[in-house]
């Protein structure tokens, strides 16, 4: 059983309210102790996937922590009048468990992406960080329904469970595996294995400091503009108090 955290809740998704800091030290802890967790790292995106898939819905409600990845969600926190402590995106989670597994030398399992990036991420990790135990990998492009990946999974006996397969094919896939595991940390952390492959550039601190690392993205990927069309949907709904 998780430790719960302090919550605000945004269109029926409870988000935890603590700071970066704070919330990656319950997670090891956690992780250490062998208890199961599952991480949503969730945006507006997710948020308003949530209100078309009840499935969805109620796999995120009942993740154990729900964390606030994307300046959408801080803002629509403001608009409610009940301020969350910070900003904690899925990027630095991952970055920052990857530190912890290397201090403590916890096993990792890495889903998701195709083979060629899972592999060149997988070793630009085991560089980066000597002291990570890689439990084992495997790209995203599989059926979901299919058990077998699900039992590499839980023989891996693997202390963080990385999945990459893109919102709510990962938060789908974790909620049928690890009630099968016996122990665990998962968390969904969408095109983070892009990143670590050297494939797609994480925005520059400037833009990330200033909250602005969506703008970076959409000039770098001008062809992703209709995936902003949720954020601004879930912004005007938020604004009208409408759900
Ligand atoms: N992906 C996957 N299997 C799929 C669909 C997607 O492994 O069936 C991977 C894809 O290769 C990419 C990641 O999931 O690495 C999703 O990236 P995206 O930027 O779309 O995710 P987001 O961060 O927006 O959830």
């Amino acid at each position: 059983m998780s430790t719960k955290l302090e919550t605000v809740t945004i269109m029926d998704i409870p988000f935890v309210n603590k700071t970066y800091k704070d919330f990656i030290e319950t997670v090891i802890s956690a992780t250490i102790d062998e208890e199961k967790q599952f991480i949503v790292t969730a945006n507006p995106e997710i948020v308003m996937a949530t209100r078309k898939d009840a499935t969805y819905k109620q796999i995120v409600q009942t993740a154990d922590y729900v964390v606030p990845d994307g300046i959408g969600i801080i803002v629509a926190a403001k608009l409610q009048k009940e301020a969350l402590q910070e900003r904690i995106a899925g990027f630095d989670v991952m970055t920052s468990l990857l530190e912890k597994a290397d201090a403590h030398k916890l096993s990792c399992f890495f889903l998701g992406a195709s083979e060629a990036v899972n592999e060149k991420a997988v070793q630009q990790i085991q560089k980066t960080y000597p002291n990570l135990i890689v439990a084992g990998r495997h790209h995203g492009y599989f059926d979901i329904s299919d058990t077998e990946v699900q039992e590499q999974v839980i023989a891996s006996e693997a202390d963080l469970i990385f999945v990459a397969l893109g919102f709510p094919k990962q938060e789908k896939w974790i909620d049928a595996c690890m009630p099968r595991c016996p122990k665990g940390t998962f968390i969904g952390v969408g095109g983070s294995f892009d990143v670590f492959a050297g494939n797609v550039k994480r925005a520059p601190d400037f833009w990330i400091k200033w909250n602005i690392e969506w703008l970076y993205r959409l000039l770098k990927q001008p062809f992703r503009w209709k995936r902003m069309l949720p954020i601004v949907k879930f912004l005007w709904l938020i604004v009208r108090k409408k759900d």
